[in-house]
C-alpha cells in the first residue's frame, strides 16, 4: 500500500497560487509523503454561482482526505456571498483555531522580541453563527450563540494543548461583565475546567484590558483561549506584533477533519508579482505534517526555515538591515529553504517534533518535543437536561413614533389573563415603567410579559397572547421564551430593571 497521505489542496486566489507553489516545492524537496488532490474554490466559484464559493466536488475531496491545505481566498465584495472559511469551518466541525505567534528577533524586526504565544480561538459559534436579521426600519440584529459543549470543547483543547506543549499558563478572555450569560458561560466553564489542571497557571481577563496588555506586553502571555470574534481580532494583532502578518500559520482542528492555512488574506495588492512571503502557509504545512504523522519532515522543514530567516533570507515586507542580497521572491525564498534542508538555526532555538508520531503541530520551541501526540480530549459530556419552567415571554415589537408609556397603555389593555406586562426596554434599557425622558428610543421595543400568578405559563398561553396582539394589529417581530433551568433564571434582566 502507498504510504502517501492524500491531502486536499486549494491554490486559492490573489497571492494564493504563488505561495502554494512555493510551499509544495519545499514539501516535495523535503520528502513529504503526500498525495495532493487539487480543488477549485473561491472567487471563480462564487462568480460561477456557488454562493459559498465551494462546488460539490470540492466537498467530496475534503470528506475523503480529511486534511486540507488551503491558500487564501478572495471574498467578492457585496451581496449574497457567504464567507467560505466560516462555511468550511462550521460544516466540517473545525471547532479549534490554533494560531501560534512567535517573534524571530532580531532577524524579523519587532518591538516584542520575547513574544511566544498561542491563541486558541473558538471557531464555530459566537457572532459567527451568521444569523442576522433586519427587524425594523431602524434595527438590525446579529445573534450571538454560545453553547456549553462548544465552550467545553475549546477550553479542554486549550488546556490539553498547553499541557502537551509544555506551556505554563492559560489566559481566558471574555466580556462577561457585560454579556453575563454567553461570555459568562465561557468564563464559568473555564474556571470549572481549570480545577482539573493544577499544573497550569490560569487567569481571566476582560477582553478590552486583555487586548491592551497583549498589544503592549505580549511576552506575559502563553496560551490564550477565547471566543470566536475576540480570537479573530487578537490573533491578527498578535501576528502583526511578531513583525509580519505574513509569518503566522493557523490550524483549524475538528474531530474528523483538519484545515491548515496562513492567517493572512489573498493580498490582491501584491498578487501576481511573485513577491509574497510564503512563510505563513509553509508553517501551516508544517503543522499539517505533524498532524498526519510525518513529524520528522515537519521538523526538517521548520528548522531549515528558521535557518533561512536567521541567514537573512527575507521577502520584501521583512527586508531590513539583517537581510542578505535583494528581497527574495516567493520561489527564491522556497529554494533558499530547500538549500538549508538538513540544517538548523544557530541562534534561534530549533524545533523538535520527531519521535512523536501524530499530533496537531505548533509554532517553534523546544517544548514542541512533547507536543506531537494526539491531544487527550476525551468525549464531550452531554449533561442531563435541566428542569425547565416557562415563566413568561419577551415580545419584540416594531412600533415607530410612539412613546413607551403609550405602548405600555396599549399592551396592558390587550394582555390576556395569564400574563402581566412587566417592563418595556428599548435597545436593552428599561423605558417603562419609570423610564427616563433622556433615553434615546428607536422603533424596536422589547415587551416582557410574565406569568400573572408569579409561577408558570403554558405554550397555549403564549399563543393566546400572540393572537390577542395580532388581532389588534401589533407588529411583533419575534418572541423569546423566558424560562428557568433548575430554578435558575435563563434570561437577563433589563438594564435599569
Ligand atoms: P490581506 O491579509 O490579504 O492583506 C493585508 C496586507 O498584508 C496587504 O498589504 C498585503 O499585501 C499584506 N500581506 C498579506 N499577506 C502577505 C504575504 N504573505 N506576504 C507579504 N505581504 C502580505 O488582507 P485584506 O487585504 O484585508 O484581504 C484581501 C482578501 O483576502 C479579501 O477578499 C479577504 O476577504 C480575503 N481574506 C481571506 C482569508 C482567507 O482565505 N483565510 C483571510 C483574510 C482575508
Amino acid at each position: 500500500m502507498s504510504d502517501m497521505t492524500p491531502i486536499t489542496v486549494a491554490r486559492g486566489d490573489g497571492i494564493g497560487p504563488e505561495i502554494m507553489d512555493a510551499t509544495l516545492r519545499v514539501l516535495a524537496a523535503a520528502g513529504a509523503r503526500i498525495a495532493p488532490e487539487f480543488i477549485d474554490i473561491g472567487e471563480a466559484q462564487y462568480l460561477a454561482g456557488y454562493s459559498s464559493g465551494i462546488p460539490p466536488s470540492a466537498w467530496d475531496s475534503l470528506r475523503r482526505t480529511r486534511v486540507f491545505l488551503k491558500s487564501p481566498i478572495t471574498t467578492p465584495q457585496g451581496g449574497g456571498f457567504k464567507s467560505l472559511n466560516v462555511t468550511i469551518r462550521k460544516t466540517l466541525g473545525l471547532y479549534a483555531n490554533i494560531r501560534p505567534c512567535v517573534s524571530y528577533h532580531p532577524y524579523v524586526k519587532t518591538l516584542h522580541p520575547a513574544m511566544d504565544l498561542v491563541i486558541v480561538r473558538e471557531n464555530e459559534e459566537d457572532l459567527y453563527a451568521g444569523i442576522e436579521h433586519r427587524q425594523t426600519d431602524q434595527v438590525f440584529q446579529c445573534l450571538k450563540l454560545v453553547t456549553r459543549p462548544g465552550c467545553e470543547k475549546i477550553i479542554r483543547y486549550a488546556f490539553e494543548y498547553a499541557r502537551q506543549h509544555g506551556r505554563r499558563k492559560v489566559t481566558c478572555m471574555t466580556k462577561d461583565n457585560i454579556m453575563k450569560m454567553t461570555d459568562g458561560l465561557f468564563h464559568r466553564v473555564f474556571d470549572d475546567m481549570a480545577a482539573e489542571y493544577p499544573d497550569i497557571e490560569t487567569e481571566h481577563m476582560i477582553i478590552d484590558i486583555g487586548a491592551a496588555k497583549l498589544a503592549t506586553r505580549p511576552e506575559r502571555f502563553d496560551v490564550i483561549v477565547t471566543l470566536n470574534l475576540y480570537g479573530d481580532i487578537l490573533s491578527d494583532i498578535a501576528a502583526e506584533l511578531t513583525g509580519s502578518v505574513g509569518l503566522a500559520p493557523s490550524a483549524n482542528i475538528g474531530e474528523h477533519v483538519a484545515m491548515f492555512e496562513a492567517i493572512h488574506g489573498s493580498a490582491p495588492d501584491i498578487a501576481g508579482k511573485g513577491i509574497a512571503n510564503p512563510s505563513g502557509l509553509l508553517l501551516a504545512a508544517v503543522q499539517m505534517l505533524v498532524h498526519i504523522g510525518q513529524p520528522e519532515v515537519a521538523e526538517t522543514i521548520h528548522n531549515a526555515w528558521l535557518r533561512a530567516i536567521e541567514d537573512g533570507v527575507h521577502t520584501a515586507e521583512l527586508y531590513g538591515s539583517l537581510s542578505i542580497g535583494k528581497p527574495f521572491g516567493s520561489m527564491d525564498f522556497a529554494d533558499a529553504v530547500i538549500e538549508r534542508l538538513g540544517f538548523g538555526p544557530e541562534k534561534i532555538q530549533p524545533v523538535a517534533y520527531a519521535g512523536h508520531p501524530v499530533g496537531s503541530g505548533s509554532g517553534g520551541r523546544p517544548a514542541e518535543r512533547q507536543a506531537a501526540q494526539r491531544l487527550n480530549l476525551g468525549q464531550v459530556v452531554r449533561h442531563p437536561p435541566a428542569l425547565k419552567a416557562l415563566v413568561g415571554v419577551d415580545v419584540f415589537v416594531h412600533a415607530p413614533a410612539v412613546s413607551a408609556d403609550f405602548l405600555a397603555g396599549q399592551l396592558s389593555a390587550l394582555v390576556t389573563p395569564a400574563f402581566v406586562l412587566q417592563m418595556i426596554t428599548n435597545r436593552g434599557v428599561k423605558v417603562w415603567p419609570a423610564g427616563f425622558a433622556e433615553t434615546f428610543c428607536t422603533d424596536h421595543w422589547r415587551c416582557r410579559f410574565v406569568a400573572a400568578n408569579g409561577g408558570e405559563v403554558t405554550h397555549a398561553d403564549l399563543i393566546g397572547l400572540m393572537q390577542a396582539l395580532a388581532a389588534r394589529g401589533v407588529d411583533f417581530i419575534k418572541t423569546e421564551n423566558l424560562c428557568t433551568f433548575d430554578g435558575e433564571r435563563g434570561f437577563a434582566l433589563g438594564q435599569g430593571q
